[in-house]
């Protein structure tokens, strides 16, 4: 924000701008047909934009709206703060926290499956080794199981097979985002953001909405989606039905024409202070950090609060030993010799994996961030070493710029 643009914002602006939001969705209840005993639930993240937007809630609606926040056990000790103190500013309800819980029925379900399948042979199906077959993970009597031993002793764990120490980890941790990434045996990633959509969107519904709708009543969820932050986010309408249950839920985007100026202007205008967070230089809030975040906060929250950087650390090396495909590669680029004792072959023409070797990873990690910095699997503690350093260079940049589009994305404005 910049004190230009907070400076043209005055306090009968915000008060119209209310206004406005009103009026819009008295004309949005009548159009979509909604009763008007619906519930109003906001989505609750402890950023600037889910404040307003429970701000804006309560002071048109009073006791009857609900806010909620799902926890993902990756949030700032500080945002769990806020979040569970933030309606004695807003003069509101409490904000109701959730949080999904990993039982050990799933974990037990996820090791049947990985004793069933890293017992057998793997034919890789896609990618650069495709056709290549991988060996069991099982074994300790191959040229496979024998190199394995030299990693475990790298890593300092004894186990007699990769097996063995995958079983060791997966059992509920404590740890909500923790327990989501060992049973999928990876961080997750921009393509595959199982943390968004199992730790914040589906709790949600799971715990809130779902036993509302199934009550008989109609719900409408009102999110602080801003246009401003995504073309993504700017292509939702700002009131529409919510697929899931498209006759009892909906979604209404009170904010999506604000900008940042006038996000903090409200604040201003309620005397409500944001997460202090911001005060403290984030330029947003929520996990800390995001698994997709830029280079520039990797590096902030490394020298603000290296104690992050340290849990993150311990879990990689945790996720290490769930993932089968870091077993296989921590065997793979030095020494290839228990590829070709296997008799690796590509399927189809019988070729030897020879021809294979110049790709041939080598990883020691699930990595918490995924690859940065020309690095295919860095730990986070190069990822936070590359990061410290001057800019990143032309390629960073693209993936940085697809990154801000891609973090903001979720219509229900949960991951800042
Ligand atoms: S903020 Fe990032 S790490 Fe956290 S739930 Fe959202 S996408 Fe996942």
């Amino acid at each position: 924000m910049s004190n230009e643009s907070a400076a043209i914002i005055v306090p009968t602006d915000i008060s119209l701008m209310v206004r406005e939001i009103k009026a819009a969705y008295t004309r949005y209840l009548r159009e979509f047909r909604v009763p008007d005993d619906h519930i109003i639930l906001v989505n609750f993240s402890a950023g600037k934009d889910s404040t307003t937007t429970a701000t804006i809630a309560h002071h048109i609606f009073g006791d009857r709206v609900r806010s909620v926040m799902a926890d993902t056990d990756n949030e700032h000790d500080l945002t769990i703060d806020f979040a569970r103190n933030i309606h004695l500013q807003i003069g509101s309800n409490p904000v109701e926290v959730v949080k999904r819980i990993y039982t050990e029925a799933e974990f037990s379900k996820r090791r049947e499956r990985v004793i069933a399948g890293w017992k057998t042979k793997q034919t890789i199906r896609l990618g650069a080794y495709r056709g290549v077959v991988m060996p069991s993970l099982d074994r300790s009597d191959t040229k496979f199981g024998q190199a394995w031993l030299k990693t475990a002793e790298r890593w300092g764990i004894e186990f007699e097979t990769a097996l063995d120490a995958a079983l060791s980890v997966l059992h509920p941790s404590g740890n909500s985002f923790l327990d989501a990434a060992l049973l999928h045996g990876q961080f997750p990633q921009l393509r595959n953001r199982f943390c968004t959509d199992e730790l914040k969107i589906q709790i949600v519904y799971d715990a809130v909405i779902k036993p509302l709708i199934d009550d008989g009543e109609v719900v409408v969820q009102w999110s602080g989606v801003r246009a401003q932050e995504s073309t993504k986010r700017a292509a939702y309408k700002r009131f529409d039905k919510d697929n899931r249950d498209p006759d009892f839920l909906y979604n209404f985007l009170p904010i999506h024409q604000w900008t940042a100026a006038d996000v903090f202007a409200l604040h201003k205008y309620f005397g409500i202070k944001p997460n202090p967070l911001y005060l403290q230089g984030a330029d947003r809030v929520g996990c800390m950090n995001c698994v997709l975040c830029n280079k520039q906060e990797i590096a902030e929250t490394a020298a603000r609060w290296p104690e992050y950087q340290e849990r993150h650390k311990e879990w990689e090396q945790k996720v290490r030993l769930a993932s089968r495909w870091v077993h296989w590669m921590s065997v793979g680029t030095f020494d290839q010799a228990w590829m070709r004792a296997m008799g690796v072959k590509r399927l189809g023409n019988e070729k030897q994996i020879y021809g294979l070797e110049p790709d041939i990873q080598h990883i020691e990690w699930s990595g918490f961030y995924g690859p940065r910095g020309g690095m295919g699997s860095p730990n986070v503690d190069e990822v936070v070493e590359w990061a410290k350093t001057g800019r990143g260079g032309k390629v960073y940049d693209l993936v940085k710029a697809s990154l801000d589009t891609e973090v903001c994305s979720s219509r229900y404005g949960l991951c800042e």
